[in-house]
């Protein structure tokens, strides 16, 4: 198997930098290159795919529509909560971000989007929902995983276990 071409199961190394809108939202300028395990949705999908194949210091633009990138923009992503419901040590304040635990026991990225007197109104979608995305790419490296990478299916950054 060659191993010199992005596919499943190597670690890919990029730059990358992430316009939407036409203004620079991320980028690996200035923290050096992302790594990420490919084949583990440890990306957006319209990414991967289109990073599949590239070569070592291969670059590419990839537009990724908003289905392949982090989702459409649901109107129903809402929910309004009793404020009673909330720790009372958290600062309830409109945009504040916050992991929210549903009934299956998985965490739940939730934004403040309005408060009233006895309710707060979550907004579930993420804040890139709805969103094109051009991401500018190249590929810096490839490697194996480690087993430990393999088995959690993401990259174990040095200093950073998780
Ligand atoms: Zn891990």
């Amino acid at each position: 198997m060659s191993k010199d071409t992005v596919q499943d199961g190597l670690v890919v190394s990029m730059d990358y930098k992430l316009t939407v809108d036409g203004e620079v939202l991320d980028s690996s300028d200035g923290q050096g290159p992302l790594q990420f395990l490919a084949g583990y949705d440890n990306i957006v999908p319209g990414l991967e795919r289109e990073m599949i194949g590239m070569k070592i210091g291969e670059s590419k633009d990839v537009v990724v529509s908003p289905a392949d990138g982090y989702g459409e923009f649901d109107e129903e992503g809402f929910m309004d909560v009793p404020r009673s419901d909330f720790p009372s040590d958290l600062q309830i304040e409109e945009g504040v971000e916050l992991s929210v635990t549903d009934d299956e026991g998985k965490n739940q990225y939730a934004r403040i989007e309005s408060i009233t007197d006895e309710s707060v109104r979550l907004d579930f979608n993420h804040p890139l929902a709805g969103a094109e995305l051009h991401f500018n790419v190249k590929v810096v490296a490839l490697r194996d995983p480690t087993k430990e990478e393999l088995d959690h299916g993401h990259v174990h950054e040095e200093g950073h276990h998780h």
